[in-house]
């Protein structure tokens, strides 16, 4: 049975962050269906297998180029989805800022080391 990683599950998400142990299925790039996967100047959105528990992880990185050298900001945004179609389904709804603020997805946000959930969502 095909189904989300259950760190997603789980109260803390720097529990849930150590739980997933990500494994590159699909690389979707940083456009598809004319929505751009990411947020920020750059970035990219992928799929993933988490090795712990053999769930569907969809990331989404997006990086900042600040004008002076080596000071470029990123962070992750971690879904939860339970197919490569469902993942594809997200590609094609959501561009990089809907799928943060539109979907209704409770997901995990990682910056500077440090995973928290966002708030919103189901
Ligand atoms: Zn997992």
């Amino acid at each position: 049975m095909e189904r989300a990683c259950i760190g997603f599950k789980m109260k803390d998400a720097a529990q849930a962050y150590r739980h997933m142990k990500l494994e590159l299925v699909e690389d979707y790039g940083s456009k598809a269906y004319g929505n751009i996967l990411h947020t920020w100047d750059d970035g990219e959105r992928y799929l993933c297998r988490c090795r712990s528990c053999g769930g569907y992880v969809l990331v989404q990185s997006s990086e900042y180029h600040s004008f002076t050298d080596g000071d470029d900001s990123y962070y992750k945004d971690y879904f939860p989805v339970d197919s490569p179609e469902e993942a594809d389904e997200l590609n094609r709804r959501y561009n990089g800022f809907d799928i943060e603020r539109e979907s209704g997805i409770r997901f995990m946000i990682c910056d500077n080391n440090n995973p928290h959930w966002s708030t919103k969502g189901k």
